[in-house]
């Protein structure tokens, strides 16, 4: 009897490999102490959980749709950052948008340009809307310029840059993110996305806020996810020139923020104060957990430089980076091993809460005593 006939889906859907989110558990379905999704160990704002729950005003009514246009959200995201609402679009966590840019500007016979050990969901992205995805060589974990722009053909429509990036720390500062702009034909959209730039300090800003405010093809995403505390909720955004955010526009869900989302998210941007303690938590506990192991010695652990809130750590000596794994799920914590990514020889460890940094250091130089 012949197979009965179903629905074929595209071969280039069929070529994604899903995506793999951080885990909470360990394989025996312990809950663990999780350090594997880059989410803030301080939780949330109080001002943003109690909008969440209704107590704050404009929490809305849930019979109701919400607000498609997230007015006042974007009003304040304006006000914060000095750009113009009209210039902002919102996202189901910058996910979507990282998404939408690839779709309205890529497709079937185009490349989409990214670095080695890039966010995972640039791949996804371009294959997706049907785009090959194009992998340009990475130098020491980090995006290189002229790698980069070497990789650059008439048929690129989109290059993705994550600053900081994720999962290797690694950042392009100002002057380099400004040649690599310079160097990409005009009609190349090139978007920065921006998931961790508020543990970057202020000094050592890159200017891709700069970049989206004047040029023509820079798109800037942004999230609610990392620093504000909001992965939950599931709220992103993205800048740039008003003819790239039409685009967005015309494809994104239109009521893809829901009515607790803007509310918490609203009351989240209002609370700068948590926001300053999240930023200072994650620089001196990177600070001190990148020292915890420099203090190990020469156990080839090796933390590559981050500039977000999580280390990547590459293991060259005495054990390796799943041992390493295996060994700080025993003691209740899930990292992050990344093999599906091409790193089996690095380990991502979010920064957590101070109690959480001494106990996995404790781990880590347990390891290393025996190993040695
Ligand atoms: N970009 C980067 C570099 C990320 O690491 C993440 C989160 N893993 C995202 C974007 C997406 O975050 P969200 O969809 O929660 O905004």
């Amino acid at each position: 009897q012949p197979a009965a006939a179903r629905p074929v889906p595209k071969p280039w859907i069929a070529a994604i490999h899903p995506y793999v989110p951080g885990k909470s558990t360990g394989t025996d379905g312990r809950v663990l102490i999780k350090l594997s999704a880059n989410e803030n160990p301080l939780g949330t704002s109080p001002l943003a959980r109690a909008a969440r729950l209704g107590s704050g005003a404009g929490a809305g009514d849930p019979a109701r749709y919400p607000d498609p246009e997230s007015h006042a959200l974007r009003g304040a995201l304006g006000a914060l950052h000095g750009i113009d609402a009209a210039r902002i679009v919102m996202g189901t966590g910058s996910d979507e948008l990282l998404n939408l840019a690839a779709q309205a500007f890529a497709g079937p016979g185009d490349e989409v340009l990214y670095q080695r050990y890039g966010f995972s969901v640039y791949e996804i992205a371009a294959r997706r809307c049907g785009a090959e995805p194009v992998v340009a060589a990475d130098r020491d974990y980090a995006a290189d310029v002229d790698v980069l722009l070497g990789a650059v053909t008439a048929r690129t429509r989109v290059v993705f840059l994550a600053n900081p990036n994720n999962p290797t720390g690694s950042y392009l500062p100002r002057a380099e993110l400004a040649r690599l702009h310079a160097g990409l034909p005009s009609d190349v959209l090139f978007v920065v996305d921006q998931a961790y730039a508020e543990y970057v300090d202020a000094d050592a800003e890159d200017g891709a806020l700069d970049l989206a405010a004047a040029a023509e093809n820079v798109l800037v995403t942004r999230t609610f996810s990392k620093i504000y505390g909001l992965a939950g909720e599931r709220v992103g955004w993205a800048t740039g020139a008003p003819h790239l955010i039409d685009m967005l526009n015309r494809i994104r869900g239109p009521f893809n923020i829901t009515v607790t989302a803007q509310a918490a998210a609203l009351a989240a941007l209002d609370d700068q104060t948590f926001v300053a303690a999240s930023r200072e938590h994650n620089r001196a506990e990177r600070t001190r957990f990148v020292a915890a192991l420099a203090a190990l010695g020469n156990h080839g652990l090796r933390p590559l430089p981050s500039e977000a809130n999580f280390v990547l750590i590459e293991f060259t000596g005495a054990f390796t980076a799943e041992q390493a794994y295996n060994g700080l799920m025993d003691h209740g914590f899930i990292t992050r091993w990344l093999p599906g990514q091409g790193l089996p020889q690095c380990l991502r460890i979010t920064i957590g809460t101070a109690d959480e940094m001494d106990r996995v250091a404790a781990v880590l130089r347990q390891m290393a005593e025996v190993a040695r």
